[in-house]
């Protein structure tokens, strides 16, 4: 019998690839959306017998996900991905603090009290929870043991900084809860840079995509005289990072560890310098050109990651920024046609 997976938060831009991946390995599909619309939506993309969906409206409701757990006795894996990413927030502590933190904690508590059959828990963090503002100079260089020491009073400031927050403290109370708690499951966590790279289906491509995917459908949005944008940071495929999910449940070397996702740094002229150059006929004279090949002048004044040990979990070298600049361009221009 195959094993059955739960996946929260289903409809995600990373947890599509997830479920994705799950499927065409063999295993069973239980994810949670928000809509039966969304849950339909997804099981026709996926088109298969062993994905179902239970509906949790809102994580941070307590006992979220008690019902969809009991109605499953099957589930032996439970992937806590679901969490709010993007900026576009009224209250910070409301819309991202809150719903980040509690949505963690009912997840683990449905799992200690209605899942003891679970073995292996798995939270998608984030880089966010790793980073430090202070520690951001080309001198430091982070690993998959660093710490966000981000305070609640910080968090509140602004949306960003609530984001950054958001992901530190729901992984905190993921790895408090198994020290205070003692459950029987074991936790691993995923913590992505920037994730970049195609949506799982083209049926998925809209005017504006999820938050990470965003800033490379922005360049196509430019205009020949606009400014290069600012954005810079750590970029990771989509695919590698579903792929990772697998990992931390199946590789037992993965048990209690954090696994950073993560292949190289980018900066926005280096997006616009693989589009200009991959993609001449769509683009030529419709967004900016920049300063070509100048884009390490910004990332090199950054710090460094060095993630050796989730590199040697995962395997094989990740997809680069070439690839998954590419790849996620030519399927916006196969769904949208012409720029
Ligand atoms: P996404 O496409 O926005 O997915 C987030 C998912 O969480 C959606 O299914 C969303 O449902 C659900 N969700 C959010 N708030 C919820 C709530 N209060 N109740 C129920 N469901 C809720 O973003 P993503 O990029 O795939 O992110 C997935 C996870 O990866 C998040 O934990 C995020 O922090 C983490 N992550 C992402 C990146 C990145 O660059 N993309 C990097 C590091 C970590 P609806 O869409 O229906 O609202």
């Amino acid at each position: 019998m195959s094993t059955s997976v739960f996946v929260s938060g289903a409809t995600g831009y990373i947890a599509q690839h997830v479920v994705k991946q799950l499927i065409a390995k063999g295993y069973k599909v239980v994810g949670t959306v928000r809509s039966a619309a969304k849950g339909d939506n997804l099981k026709a993309n996926l088109n298969s017998e062993n994905f179902s969906y239970e509906i949790v409206e809102d994580i941070a409701v307590k006992g979220a996900f008690d019902e969809a757990l009991k109605a499953h006795p099957e589930v032996t894996v439970f992937l806590h991905t679901a969490s709010p990413f993007h900026f576009n927030v009224v209250d910070v502590e409301k819309d991202l603090l809150l719903p980040a933190v509690e949505g963690t904690k009912n997840a683990l508590s449905a799992v200690k009290s209605f899942g003891p059959q679970i073995e292996k828990v798995v939270v998608t963090s984030s880089y966010a929870a790793i980073l430090t503002m202070e520690k951001q100079t080309k001198d430091y260089t982070y690993s998959e043991e660093d710490w966000n020491e981000i305070t609640w009073e910080q968090a509140k400031a602004n949306p960003i900084a609530g984001y950054v927050g958001s992901k530190s403290f729901a992984e905190k109370a993921a790895w408090d809860f198994v020290k205070s708690e003692k459950p029987h499951f074991i936790l691993s966590t995923v913590n992505p840079v920037y994730v970049f790279g195609p949506q799982a289906f083209d049926s998925e491509v809209a005017g504006t995509l999820n938050t990470s995917a965003e800033i490379i459908n922005a360049v196509l949005k430019l205009s020949p005289d606009s400014e290069v944008p600012s954005t810079s940071g750590f970029y990771i495929d989509v695919r590698d990072v579903a792929e990772a999910h697998l990992v931390a449940f199946e590789n037992k070397d993965a048990q209690e560890q954090r696994l950073l996702l993560a292949d190289g740094k980018f900066a926005s002229q280096d997006i616009l310098d693989i589009v200009n150059e991959n993609f001449v006929k769509d683009v030529a004279g419709k967004i900016p050109v920049g300063k070509p090949n100048s884009g390490s002048e910004i990332t090199s004044a950054s710090a460094a990651i060095n993630n050796e040990k989730t590199k040697k979990l995962i395997g094989h070298p990740f997809i680069g920024l070439k690839e998954t600049v590419v790849d996620t361009i030519q399927q916006i221009l196969n769904v949208n046609g012409k720029l």
